[in-house]
């Protein structure tokens, strides 16, 4: 009874795979959701794609550094909610080494979600050495 009723973790998790879909990278598509604690407001939204105004597609295509803004960079780049307000992120990606930094230093980052699967041990550590709890969900 009840137990097809889905997570706010799912749900915020589902949509950052959304607009994972209107990336316009072709190399890496990623979509980032941030939203407050209590899942009530979605604070941003961003997903990997090239600067407003310039060509809608990667730079360098062929690429591994293809010239895109990451998900969570627009993201951070766009929420404006003050650094204090305790923040959750949801990625369809777990965050390159440079975007977690990021997502520290916009403050407040206290959870964050990716898929299982792909872990970079790397990245893991440094969130969880500023104390940012990594949840990875299916
Ligand atoms: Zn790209
Ligand atoms: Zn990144």
């Amino acid at each position: 009874m009840g137990s097809e009723r889905p997570t706010f973790p799912g749900i915020y998790l589902t949509l950052a795979r959304s607009l994972a879909q209107r990336s316009t990278c072709v190399v890496d598509p990623v979509g980032t959701v941030i939203t407050s604690i209590d899942f009530r407001k979605v604070l941003a939204l961003g997903y990997r794609g090239n600067a407003s105004g310039l060509a809608n597609g990667c730079d360098h295509p062929g690429q591994a550094d293809c010239g895109c803004l990451h998900a969570e960079e627009n993201a951070v780049i766009v929420c404006d909610a003050p650094r204090a307000e305790p923040k959750i992120v949801f990625s369809s990606k777990l965050p390159c080494r440079a975007c977690a930094k990021r997502l520290v230093n916009l403050g407040g980052v206290q959870d964050l979600y990716a898929p299982t699967g792909e872990h970079s041990g790397d990245v893991l550590e440094l969130l969880s050495s500023v104390g940012i709890r990594v949840h990875l969900i299916e």
